[in-house]
C-alpha cells in the first residue's frame, strides 16, 4: 500500500496517467506493442540474415557460372578447331604445298580456311603455320595477323592445343585470344599448327546474361589479375587495368567466399571469384558495398514502417476501446456530479451490456428511487404547509398545539402562543388590490420566520392571522419576542407604505392548558391590543387579570 502511495501513484501523476483513459491508452499499446515490437525485431535479424545470405548466394552462382560457361565456351571452341584441323584436306593439301601444284594445294587450303570461318562467326582468322613457324596460309580478307607466343610451336609438336593470352586487337577493335592445334599426318607426325584468332563476344553475352542490369557485374580476369572482359563493356583500356596485387590475392585466396575489397576505380564491393578450370582465368561476380547495405536500408525502413503501422493501429484500438469503455463512464460520473447538486432529472440512456450498462441501470434506478423519496417528501411539506406563506398550515398548528399542551401539563413545563392579526387589513386590500395584500402577507410570514428559532411552530392561522408557539418560553419573554415582531413589521415598508400588527400572547398551563383555551385567552389579548388602538403587544393576565381582582373586590 504505501509503495503504491510513495512511488507508483506520485511516478502515474507525473506521467500524466492519472486518468483511466491514459492508463488504458498507455497499457494497451505496451501490452500489444512490446510482443509486436519483439517478433519485428527477431524476424528483422532474421531477414537481414537471409538478405545477406542472398546477396552471397546470387554472387557465388553467378561466378560460378561464368567460370563454367568460359570453360565450356572454350573447351566447343578447341574441339571445333580439332575437328577442323584433322581434316585431310589440311594434312594432304600442307605436304603438296611445296610439291608441284603448290599453287593448287594453296587455293584448295585457302578455300577450306574461308569456309570453316564461314561457319564459325566467332572466328577472326585461320592460319595454317608449318613447323617453322611461317604461315603458309590464311582466310582472305582482314585477319589482323595472328601471333603465336614464341614457344607456341614447340609445346605444340607434343601437346594437343595452345591456348593464347587474351588481348585487345587493335585492327579488329575487339578483344580477342589464339588457338591453335596441331595438324599431324596419319603417322602422328606433326607437320603445323591450325590456328585461329578467336574475339571473346560469345563470351561477353554470357557475361551479359548472368547480369543483366546494374548494379551486379560480373568480368573475367588473369591471375595476375588482369582484366580480360567484363559483362557491360570490352575495351583496349579495360584489357590494360590490372587489380592491385593485394586485391587479386584476396579475391584468390578466398575463392568461392564472399570478400570485401577496393575495385581499381575506388569504389567498394563485395564479390566472390571463381576459376576458370583450363584457363588461367577466374570469373568474378561483385555488387557494390553500398547496394548490399541499401538492400539492408530497405529492410529497415520496411521495418520501421511496420513498427509505425503496428504503433498506429493498436493506438486506435486502444482509442476506440477507451470510447466504448470510458464515455459511459464519464457520462456516469458527470451525471453523478449533476445529481448530487441536487438536479434529479438526469436519466442516462441505457448502456447496453456488461458492466457498465449494469451501473448505468443501477444509476437509473437509484435515481427514480431518488426523485420518488423526494416527491414524497414534498408532498408530505406540502400537507403541513401554507400555500401562499410557506408557513405551516393550520391543521399542523394545532396538532402541535395539542401535543404541546399535553407534554405541558405532563412535564409541567411552560410555552407560549403568539396570536397576530394585520391592522386594517382590509382596507389595504380594498386600495392596493387582493394581490397587494398577499405579497404583504408572504412578507409579514418572512420577518415570522426571522425572527423566531427554528423550533418554534409558526403557523398561517386565518387569512390575515399568525400563531407562533414558542416553546419552554414564559410570557414575558414571548412577549419580548412579540414585540419584536411588532417593531420589525412597522418598520418594514410594503411597496412605499406603512403595516402594522396587533399581537396577543398566552402562557400554556397558566392561561389555559388546552389548544382550545389558550387560543380563546390570546385572541383576547389580541382584542384587547385593536382596542387599544393597534399596533401593540398585549399580554395576557395583565390588564384582564386586573379587572377579574377589581370585578371580585366590588362585589
Ligand atoms: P382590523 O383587523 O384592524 O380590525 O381590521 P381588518 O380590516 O383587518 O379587519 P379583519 O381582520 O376582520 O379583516 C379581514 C380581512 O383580511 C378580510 C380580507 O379582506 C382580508 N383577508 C383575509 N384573508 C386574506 C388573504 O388570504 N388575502 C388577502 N389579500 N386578504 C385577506
Ligand atoms: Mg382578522
Ligand atoms: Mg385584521
Amino acid at each position: 500500500m504505501r509503495v503504491w502511495e510513495d512511488v507508483i501513484a506520485p511516478l502515474l501523476r507525473a506521467l500524466h496517467l492519472g486518468s483511466t483513459r491514459n492508463k488504458v491508452l498507455v497499457f494497451a499499446v505496451l501490452a500489444t506493442l512490446i510482443p509486436a515490437l519483439a517478433t519485428t525485431c527477431v524476424s528483422y535479424r532474421q531477414n537481414r540474415r537471409s538478405l545477406s545470405d542472398q546477396t552471397d548466394q546470387e554472387l557465388r552462382s553467378a561466378s560460378s557460372e561464368a567460370a563454367r560457361g568460359t570453360d565450356l565456351w572454350l573447351t566447343e571452341r578447341l574441339d571445333d578447331l580439332r575437328v577442323a584441323a584433322s581434316s585431310y584436306l589440311v594434312s594432304e593439301n600442307l605436304a603438296k604445298l611445296t610439291g608441284r601444284d603448290g599453287a593448287r594445294a594453296l587455293a584448295r587450303l585457302r578455300d577450306y580456311l574461308n569456309s570453316i570461318r564461314e561457319r564459325f562467326p566467332d572466328h577472326e582468322a585461320l592460319v595454317v603455320i608449318d613447323p617453322g613457324g611461317r604461315v603458309v596460309a590464311s582466310n582472305s580478307g582482314r585477319t589482323g595477323g595472328v601471333r603465336l607466343p614464341p614457344d607456341g610451336l614447340t609445346s605444340l609438336r607434343t601437346g594437343d592445343a595452345l591456348i593464347g593470352e587474351a588481348y585487345w586487337d587493335g585492327v579488329l577493335g575487339k578483344a580477342a585470344m589464339v588457338l591453335a592445334v596441331p595438324i599431324r599426318q596419319a603417322d602422328g607426325r606433326f607437320i603445323g599448327a591450325f590456328t585461329a584468332k578467336i574475339n571473346l563476344h560469345a563470351v561477353a553475352d554470357m557475361l551479359q546474361r548472368l547480369a543483366p542490369d546494374d548494379p551486379r557485374d560480373v568480368y573475367l580476369m588473369t591471375d595476375q589479375g588482369r582484366l580480360v572482359i567484363r559483362s557491360r563493356l570490352s575495351s583496349a583500356d579495360l584489357m590494360r587495368t590490372r587489380l592491385p596485387d593485394t586485391t587479386t590475392r584476396v579475391l584468390f585466396d578466398g575463392e568461392g567466399q564472399t570478400v570485401v575489397y577496393k575495385r581499381a576505380d575506388g569504389r567498394e564491393v563485395v564479390g566472390v571469384l571463381r576459376r576458370v578450370p583450363r584457363l588461367r582465368w577466374a570469373a568474378v561476380a561483385e555488387l557494390p558495398r553500398a547496394e548490399a547495405f541499401r538492400r539492408g536500408g530497405q529492410l529497415r525502413s520496411l521495418t520501421a514502417l511496420m513498427i509505425a503501422a503496428q504503433f498506429a493501429g493498436v493506438g486506435l484500438m486502444a482509442y476506440v476501446l477507451v470510447l466504448l469503455v470510458l464515455r459511459p463512464l464519464a457520462r456516469l460520473s458527470s451525471a453523478a456530479a449533476t445529481v448530487a447538486a441536487g438536479d434529479l432529472t438526469v436519466d442516462l440512456p441505457a448502456g447496453g451490456a456488461g458492466e457498465v450498462g449494469y451501473l448505468t441501470q443501477v444509476f437509473n434506478r437509484l435515481v427514480a428511487r431518488l426523485r420518488e423519496r423526494e416527491s414524497q417528501a414534498e408532498l408530505e411539506r406540502l400537507s403541513v404547509t401554507d400555500a401562499l406563506t410557506g408557513l405551516y398550515n393550520r391543521r399542523h398548528l394545532m396538532d402541535t398545539l395539542s401535543s404541546e399542551a399535553q407534554r405541558s401539563r405532563r412535564l409541567r413545563r411552560p410555552f407560549s402562543i403568539l396570536l397576530a392579526d394585520v391592522d386594517h387589513f382590509k382596507p389595504y386590500n380594498d386600495t392596493h388590490g387582493h394581490l397587494a395584500g398577499d405579497a404583504a402577507l408572504a412578507k409579514i410570514a418572512e420577518i415570522l420566520r426571522q425572527t423566531t428559532r427554528a423550533v418554534d411552530c409558526v403557523a398561517r392561522y386565518g387569512g390575515e392571522e399568525f400563531l407562533v408557539v414558542l416553546l419552554e418560553t414564559t410570557t414575558a419573554t414571548a412577549a419580548l419576542v412579540a414585540e419584536r415582531i411588532r417593531a420589525r413589521v412597522a418598520a418594514e415598508p410594503f411597496d412605499g407604505r406603512r403595516i402594522t400588527v396587533s399581537i396577543g400572547v398566552a402562557e400554556c398551563p397558566a392561561h389555559g392548558d388546552t389548544p382550545e383555551t389558550l387560543i380563546a385567552t390570546a385572541d383576547a389579548a389580541l382584542y384587547e391590543a385593536k382596542d387599544e388602538g393597534r399596533d401593540r403587544v398585549v399580554a395576557a393576565g395583565g390588564k384582564q387579570e386586573k379587572e377579574k381582582r377589581r370585578r371580585k373586590g366590588e362585589a
